[in-house]
């Protein structure tokens, strides 16, 4: 029987997505100094931030309903004013009282068709926020903000590193940055949420703007938070509008770039289509996996389905769905988006069967997509995938361990840090599009973010393979080192070329 490969954490986060850092920078024979200062990074904000929380209404016990049963229901009329959480609590509104009928016992009342709950106060609360700024040699401070129970600094510290990479091999003129605030947005309603991200960019107005360091969204955030959050730094400036460009990733009406929502899956497809050409093959007719079903999740299937391949399965957070001849994925976005699904689940789809967390992975197909958070392709995963190759649409799906499963398997790799560069690519056009006050079009935008990100994972490709050559669309020939490595590597290796430029042409400041 094989042993089974347990991926043993013993270290930070942060060290183990610096691993592919070392081995590059031993390969290409980083400059010393300029190898000192990508190291660590060059801030870390580490903040609080407070906020008013509303009174809830949680769900009482299932020993404490028989106290309850014979209570009578109350009848709120204003029924918007109990505004339903993904968490299972209501958020109670204070115009809930309008008109309302209320039977209350030991603080409990019993809500039609929703059952039993307890009124719990609310209150001020306090969450850890942070802020990592990597590195801005080439360019401001660039990378997303994300909202998750499970952020560290360890955690921001190696997604900043990650973004310092990625602008350089996206070759774009920013440097990395990372963070987001310590909390469980199921847990908390739009409004609170909304004073999240108010006193989050509030706190940090003194550190970043269009020059300096561009948020973007990440995890939990979207659209609607970058709207509020540039509203909170320009309101009040003498020129409000030239600082649009402060965060990315906003709504398209307000200065957000066509394309940008879906341009991460965009990306992720465009890499997809290269891997398939060097094959000699077409994505038609592929089955692939995507885990998450989020803003990269979504955009990738539906891009893929749209090309013909089949999106056979679906997992998120909150449950798994298979269809081996392919789900309907416009039935499966509006099963998510449907007002009532407040977690925007794949779960309950009908279009499916449903199957155990842990057999996803083992679904059988050609792609998988890891599309939601760090680590999810781990040693063990990785032994029992059966996919050709793992497109790593995520931020770090992969374990180090899982990296060597895929290597000695044979699985092809397409690295986070070239895989998810089509977000930040499209944000660098947004930026760009509001500095020169223009708006492109969606086909403009597409165009533009095909040919860089075919051209930049051809050059990592050329590394890879050791095949230096000029096309019309790149030139490898300074970048590769002599020897076929692997696609991981390869990828950092044009990155700490690039970012090795500055340093050494421009020269350390004493
Ligand atoms: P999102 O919040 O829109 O979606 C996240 C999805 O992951 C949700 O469907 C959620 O249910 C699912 N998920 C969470 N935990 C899970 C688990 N344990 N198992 C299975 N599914 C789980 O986030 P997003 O913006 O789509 O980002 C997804 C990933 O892509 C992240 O790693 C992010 O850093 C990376 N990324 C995002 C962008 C972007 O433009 N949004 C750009 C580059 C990289």
């Amino acid at each position: 029987m094989k042993a089974s490969r347990k991926d043993t954490r013993r270290k930070s986060l942060f060290d183990e997505s610096m691993e592919a850092f070392y081995r590059a920078a031993e390969l290409i024979k980083l400059d010393p100094r300029v190898r000192l200062e990508l190291e660590e990074p060059d801030f870390e904000h580490i903040f609080y931030i407070t906020i008013e929380t509303r009174d809830r209404l949680v769900p009482v016990t299932k020993e404490d309903e028989a106290r309850f049963k014979d209570l009578p229901a109350s009848s709120v009329k204003a029924g918007e004013a109990l505004e339903p959480l993904a968490n299972g609590q209501l958020v109670l509104h204070r115009r809930a009282l309008l008109k309302a009928d209320i039977t209350l016992r030991e603080g409990v009342l019993r809500i039609p068709k929703r059952g039993l709950f307890r009124i719990e106060k609310g209150g001020p609360k306090k969450f850890k926020a942070y802020r990592i700024q990597y590195n801005q040699v080439r360019g401001p401070y660039k990378g997303g903000v994300r909202f998750h129970k499970d952020v560290s600094l360890d955690l921001f510290k190696a997604l900043a590193a990650d973004m310092t990479w990625k602008t350089a091999i996206a070759d774009i003129p920013f440097g990395g940055a990372k963070g987001g605030v310590r909390i469980d947005p199921s847990a908390y309603s739009k409004e609170e949420i909304e004073h999240v991200s108010l006193r989050f960019i509030y706190k940090l107005k003194s550190v970043i703007g269009p020059y300096v360091d561009i948020p973007a969204p990440d995890v939990n955030t979207n659209p609607e938070i970058m709207a509020i959050m540039m509203r909170q730094v320009t309101d009040g400036e003498r020129m409000p509008h030239a600082m649009r460009g402060v965060v990315t990733g906003k709504d398209v009406r307000i200065g957000g770039s066509e394309g940008r929502a879906k341009a991460t899956g965009q990306g992720t497809v465009y890499c997809l289509e290269e891997w398939a050409r060097w094959r000699g093959e077409s994505l038609a007719g592929k089955r692939v996996l995507v885990q998450g079903f989020g803003n990269v999740g979504t955009a990738s299937a539906e891009i893929l389905h749209a090309l013909g391949a089949k999106i056979v399965g679906v997992q998120d957070a909150y449950g798994t769905v298979h269809n081996e001849k392919g789900l309907d994925v416009p039935a499966l976005l509006a099963h998510a988006a449907t007002p009532d699904n407040l977690r925007r689940s794949v779960e309950g789809f009908t279009g499916g069967t449903k199957v155990a967390r842990e057999d996803f992975w083992k679904l059988d197909a050609e792609i998988a997509i890891p599309a939601a958070l760090g680590g999810s392709i781990t040693g063990d995963v990785a032994e029992n995938l059966k996919v050709q190759v793992v497109a790593e649409a995520a931020n770090g799906p992969t374990t180090p361990e899982g990296d060597k499963v895929l290597g000695e398997r044979k699985i092809d790799l397409i690295p986070d840090i070239i895989c998810n560069a089509g977000g930040v690519t499209v944000s660098y056009y947004e930026w760009l599009q509001n500095l020169r006050m223009e708006h492109w079009t969606e086909a403009d935008v597409n165009n533009r973010l095909e040919r860089a990100i075919k051209a930049n994972l051809g050059i990592i490709h050329d590394i890879a393979t050791n095949s230096p050559q000029k096309t019309p669309l790149y030139d490898s020939r300074r970048f590769v080192v002599g020897k076929k490595i692997d696609m991981r590597t390869a990828a950092m290796a044009l990155a700490l070329r690039r970012i090795e430029n500055h340093y050494l042409l421009e020269g350390f400041s004493q």
